[in-house]
């Protein structure tokens, strides 16, 4: 018998198609009247709308999120928000837009609306990470909690697919560490395990059908339950590997998270030995590790920290900043099998896994 703690911890779902009509609803229902609308200039489209739907209460837009939630972008947003009396943040994009949302929520306390379009999940946690002078930090805190997460399938059918497939396997990530976390719990594995089957149906109908409703609900569906189990539960070295490589060295999140992942696993493996047999059911191959570097392989993925273009010999300054501190993982965390598993990563080797 495992004990455990369950915490309902709530956020408004709006999810379907068409649902970015209902932003100003939502925006009213948290009490805003001024609204920062916080948009890349890539969206656009789905930001006019949004602007013309929200009409006089629109105050101001910031378009300038960038990835890692670097503290001065967000110093020049709070500016405007300040400037504007905004009251309410709405944020359409990816983990980059929603990162800001959240810095300005932990230091405001303002209401947010989001809207994803990609499969980050970081609109349902209260987790943000930011970066400050080349390190980024993490911390946690009620009010950094979205209000409410409008999901339209619509806004993700022209996702780039590879962008798609990286962001697709950062959601798998946050189900895969949930199942072997400290914290995990009944209702945890049960997500997780859905998570899981729903990212790689999903991930595997992509290539067919990139614009299929069904094929990127399965992805968005399993992005939320994903990101739920990051809300939910803490994660473990494959995280941490990825907040060093980002933080430190400006790799791509999602990309990075695909290219590490298999190898965090297969690490972890002989100490996580339940967590890896549901992710392998899941997935409906023999082993979970290499089940997923074959996964990203069969839909074009990044298989390497090479390819990321991670100079080979930054590799020991890597594993020393991922081992600077303990934290909770299955395996214990050690100098020598960072540094092999991060030697696999950046070769992109198959990891062996049991037939
Ligand atoms: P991102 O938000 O930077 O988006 C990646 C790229 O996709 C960007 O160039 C963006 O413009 C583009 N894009 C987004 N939506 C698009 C669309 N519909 N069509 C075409 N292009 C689109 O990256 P991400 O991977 O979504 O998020 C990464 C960030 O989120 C990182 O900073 C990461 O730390 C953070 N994150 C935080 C949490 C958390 O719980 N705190 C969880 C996951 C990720």
């Amino acid at each position: 018998m495992k004990p455990f703690v369950h915490e309902v911890r709530s956020t408004r779902i709006v999810f379907g198609s068409g649902t970015v009509s209902q932003v100003r609803a939502e925006v009213e229902r948290v009490g805003g009247n001024r609204v920062l609308l916080l948009a890349s200039k890539r969206l656009d489209d789905v930001a006019r709308r949004v602007r013309d739907s929200l009409g006089p209460s629109l105050a101001a837009r910031f378009d300038g999120a960038v990835m890692h939630t670097p503290v001065e972008v967000t110093d020049q947003a709070l500016d405007v928000l300040l400037s504007h009396s905004a009251d309410c943040v709405v944020a359409i994009g990816g983990g980059s837009t929603t990162g800001l949302s959240k810095a300005l929520a932990a230091r405001t306390n303002v209401p947010q609306v989001i809207v994803p379009t990609t499969y980050s999940g970081s609109e349902v946690t209260a987790v943000l990470g930011e970066t400050r002078e080349g390190r980024k930090v993490t911390r946690s805190a009620p009010e950094i909690r979205p209000e409410t997460v409008v999901y339209d399938v619509d806004l993700t059918l022209d996702l780039p697919v590879s962008l798609s497939v990286t962001s697709g396997i950062n959601a798998l990530a946050h189900a895969v560490e949930a199942l072997y976390s400290p914290q995990a719990e009944p209702i945890t594995d049960v997500i997780a395990v859905d998570a899981v089957a729903r990212i790689a149906r999903g991930l595997r109908g992509l290539a067919a059908a990139p614009s299929d409703v069904d094929v990127r609900a399965d992805l968005l569906t399993g992005a939320w339950l994903a990101g739920t189990c990051l809300g939910s539960v803490g994660m473990g070295l494959h995280h941490k590997l990825c907040h060093t490589l980002g933080g430190s060295f400006g790799l791509p999140h999602a990309e990075t998270h695909t290219v590490v992942l298999p190898h965090a696993m297969a690490y972890n493996a002989p100490f996580a030995e339940s967590a890896m047999a549901r992710v392998a059911g899941a997935l409906g191959v023999p082993d979970a590790a290499a089940g997923v570097f074959d996964l990203v392989s069969s839909v074009g993925g990044p298989t390497s920290l090479r390819a990321l273009g991670f100079p080979e010999e930054d590799l020991p300054l890597a594993v020393e900043l991922a081992t600077s501190r303990a934290y909770p993982n299955p395996r214990e965390v050690t100098s020598e099998g960072v540094a092999v598993l991060l030697s696999d990563a950046w070769h992109g080797r198959r990891p062996a896994g049991r037939r």
